[in-house]
């Protein structure tokens, strides 16, 4: 197992060394015959000398995923360590119309994340559970969504009921706990596209488009719904379909732009994460106040990055992870390491807080499982977070 693990991203271009069982002692031996040129043997040695450097043992040493195709736009991902466990794992599974997809994650300091999406039909329904490392549950979300009828739904998170009503117009109503809730959804919708600069345009919405981003909304459950309304003031249309979506506070108004290529609601989660953390009571637009400038959550992302930068060499997990870690913030353009931190930290908390609530069956971005994988004490604090936001 070790030998196509541990090798297969990071030391392709070497000849494989052929481990004996001494290996999961973390000693690896090559068996190379005494007739081997003289600079293969070389090279053996200098991966051996690598792999012992780099702990072959590390949770950090992991395989480049493995994908395989399920059903539509969804592939299966699997990620193993080193010693061939499996340490993240995407799942889709299809039986009629009912959709399954699971999602599973060691992170590296034990911990697991497991969470399983269905759905079927008018239904829709998610469990996420966080475990410590000793198998004790940590954290647990529960999400349902019925459509009734074509005007009704009933979302349940964590055992609080929301009936949303009015979903076949645009002002829907959101009812919980004996309060009424009416939102003007189409109010809330820009009657012109913007450009990937997030600059005006003379486009006019298309009636296709309006009723994207008005299903956009109507199929999240109730207490997002009133999250959304809180938090966003327009919702726009992109004139591109190169980027899923945008967050901005124009002057004041807060928009959640998406492109219509956008299926799940995983980039409406994420946007929406982006709008929770703008304390939009604080600071103006060039000097944003977030609540993810918070100084432990500095703090440990730090420590989390410098693990990885340090133990992970596999390329196809660094570049996905440079959603968050910000390493190349110079072509990203920015001026400083810390500048560029300021919005790695931001995407940390809208990638996470989209996770958290999405209850869409789609394909999964890699990051995401990467991110939980080796940013664990992070992703957690923004669990903590978005706790006490829903
Ligand atoms: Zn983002």
């Amino acid at each position: 197992m070790i030998n196509s693990v541990g090798m297969n991203s990071n030391y392709v271009q070497y000849c494989k060394p052929v481990f004996t069982s001494q290996a999961q002692n973390h000693i690896a031996v090559n068996n190379v015959q005494s007739d081997t040129p003289k600079e293969t043997t070389n090279l053996i040695m200098q991966y051996l000398e690598n792999q012992a450097r780099n702990n072959v043992s590390s949770p950090y040493n992991v395989s480049t995923p493995i994908w395989t195709h399920a059903f539509g736009n969804c592939d299966n991902m699997k990620v193993t360590d080193a010693q061939g466990n499996v340490v993240q794992n995407v799942e889709f599974k299809k039986d009629g119309d009912k959709l399954t997809e699971e999602i599973f994650v060691k992170c590296v300091n034990g911990s697991t994340v497991n969470k399983t999406i269905v759905n079927d039909g008018n239904k829709k329904s998610m469990t996420l559970i966080f475990k410590n490392k000793n198998g004790e549950i940590t954290g647990q979300e529960n999400r349902t969504y019925e459509k009734l009828d074509d005007n009704t739904a009933i979302s349940v998170h964590n055992g609080k009921t929301y009936k949303i009503s009015g979903l076949s117009g645009d002002v829907i109503t959101v009812e919980h706990d004996g309060q009424k809730k009416v939102i003007d959804l189409g109010k809330k919708i820009q009657p012109t596209l913007d450009t990937i600069e997030n600059k005006p345009t003379n486009k006019q919405i298309s009636l296709e488009q309006k009723e994207f981003l008005l299903n956009s909304v109507k199929k999240l459950s109730g207490d997002l719904i009133l999250k959304f309304d809180e938090e966003i003031d327009q919702m726009v249309i992109l004139d591109t379909d190169e980027y899923e979506g945008f967050y901005r506070n124009d002057n004041g108004i807060r928009k959640l732009k998406l492109s219509q290529k956008v299926k799940d609601d995983m980039t409406f989660c994420h946007e929406l994460g982006h709008a929770i953390n703008r304390i939009d009571s604080e600071g103006d637009s060039e000097n944003k106040v977030r609540i993810s400038d918070n100084k432990n959550y500095i703090k440990t992302r730090e420590i989390e990055m410098n693990n990885f930068r340090n133990r992970c060499k596999n390329d196809d997990i660094i570049k996905p992870m440079n959603k968050f870690i910000y390493d190349d913030f110079i072509q990203k353009g920015y001026m400083s390491y810390e500048e560029g931190q300021k919005d790695g930290q931001d995407e940390e908390f809208a990638e996470m807080t989209g996770f958290i609530n999405c209850m869409d069956v789609d394909w999964i971005n890699n990051r995401v499982a990467c991110m939980l994988q080796f940013m664990p004490e992070s992703t957690q604090m923004v669990y903590k977070k978005n706790q006490e936001l829903f």
